[in-house]
């Protein structure tokens, strides 16, 4: 540990009432926007990990016991790791109970991070889960090979398939709340910051439409006419919480009913990542840049269609950006600088395939999470 964190883990615990009497900070394990995380040993559940014996009663520390003694105990002398979420206390208190209940609620699969508890010192609110080991996205991202492209996606669409069935959306789903470790081929799926229960009462036209035909949008699209001038038109929200880069087509199109399918989209983009190592694939700061970073791949003609679902309109005088856009192999093609001596094996067809029905702009015909796990690239698959 640096002296900066070693400063900034003492200045916590000491902040924190009574939290070294149960947890010993051994490190720095992530940072996020809303939070930052340590890696520490969980006291109680062994008392010996730390040489130091736990006086329940008391709550005072005893000298340590001699090494042959602990181990005439018989007991498990593996150390429980935690991880200790240390949520900002410029988050608001709804957004950090919204946290906790939903991991709370979200208990009982092996793919899906769990609550052991929470504490709150003040205005400070710690929430402590296991810890668990994981590699950095960035250092294997470019390495795995199809067969390992599996695994993660498996593991990944079963915790979507778990929290979706609770009829929760993550709603950020991205490398860094996916913690993969690659040498178990399991992942865990974390950070429930920005999840929210999947309402039936948001109001949009795609509600009422399943498809959109080329001649509906002739007959609909409100801009025929060209642009209004003074739009009095009051302007749309919805909820956009999500990361650049990894937001649905809905989400950019502010669709006030969004469903849990917006996490599958970003599942798909963590994919197209693997099949192109390019990562962050799409990276625009603001919405309408990542419509046109999006309409770049997909072309004017399905943008169009799109955004008529959503009630919006999609127009661009961009000349790069084309009617029918590019096909995803073809994008994987070019990232991946292939060739006729180099051409894209069977198997990276079909996760190919899969990466289309995962990056369907049409929500309504996007896989679920369920049906993904039926899919050919994935039904095989045996963690
Ligand atoms: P934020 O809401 O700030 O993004 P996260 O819950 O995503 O917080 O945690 C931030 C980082 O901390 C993660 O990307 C990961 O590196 C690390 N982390 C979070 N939970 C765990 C855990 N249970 N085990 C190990 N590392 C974790
Ligand atoms: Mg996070």
């Amino acid at each position: 540990v640096c002296p900066e964190t070693q400063a900034e883990i003492d200045q916590f615990m000491k902040s924190f009432r009574k939290l070294d009497l149960h947890f010993k900070i051994i490190g720095k394990t992530g940072e996020g926007t809303f939070s930052s995380v340590y890696k520490a040993i969980d006291l109680r559940y062994d008392r010996y990990v730390n040489d130091w014996d736990l006086d329940e009663r008391t709550a005072e520390y005893h000298s340590p016991r001699s090494k042959r003694q602990r181990l005439s105990h018989g007991k498990e002398k593996k150390a429980k790791y935690v991880a200790i979420k240390k949520i900002y206390v410029t988050s608001s208190p709804q957004r950090i109970h919204n946290e906790l209940e939903l991991l709370k609620d979200l208990t009982g699969s092996k793919n899906v991070v769990s609550l052991i508890t929470a504490f709150r010192h003040m205005d400070q609110v710690i929430a402590v889960m296991p810890y668990f080991r994981h590699v950095d996205f960035r250092d294997y991202f470019r390495k795995l090979d199809i067969p390992e492209i599996q695994l993660y996606m498996r593991s990944l669409f079963t915790a979507l398939k778990f929290v979706h069935a609770k009829g929760v959306l993550h709603r950020d789903i991205k490398p860094t709340n996916f913690l993969y470790d690659c040498s178990k081929g399991r992942g865990v799926l974390v950070d429930f910051g920005l999840a929210e229960r999947e309402s039936d009462d948001g109001t949009c036209c795609c509600l009422g439409t399943a498809e959109i035909s080329r001649r509906d949008l002739k007959n609909h699209s409100p801009l025929l006419g060209g642009y209004p001038k003074n739009d009095q038109r009051p302007s749309k929200r919805a909820n956009r919480a999500g990361t650049r880069g990894f937001r649905a087509p809905e989400v950019l199109f502010k669709c006030n009913a969004q469903t849990t399918k917006i996490d599958i989209w970003s599942a798909g983009v963590i994919l197209l990542t693997f099949l192109s190592k390019r990562f962050p694939f799409f990276n625009s700061p603001d919405d309408i840049d990542a419509i046109i970073e999006m309409a770049t791949v997909f072309g004017r003609a399905k943008m169009r269609i799109c955004a008529a679902l959503h009630g919006a309109t999609f127009e661009t005088a961009i000349p790069t950006i084309t009617e029918k856009g590019h096909s995803l192999g073809r994008i994987v093609e070019w990232a991946t600088a292939r060739g006729k001596d180099n051409p894209l094996h069977p198997e990276e067809k079909t996760a190919l395939q899969f990466l289309e029905a995962t990056l369907e702009l049409n929500h309504q015909r996007r896989l679920s999470a369920d049906q993904a796990l039926r899919h050919p690239f994935l039904a095989q698959i045996v963690p």
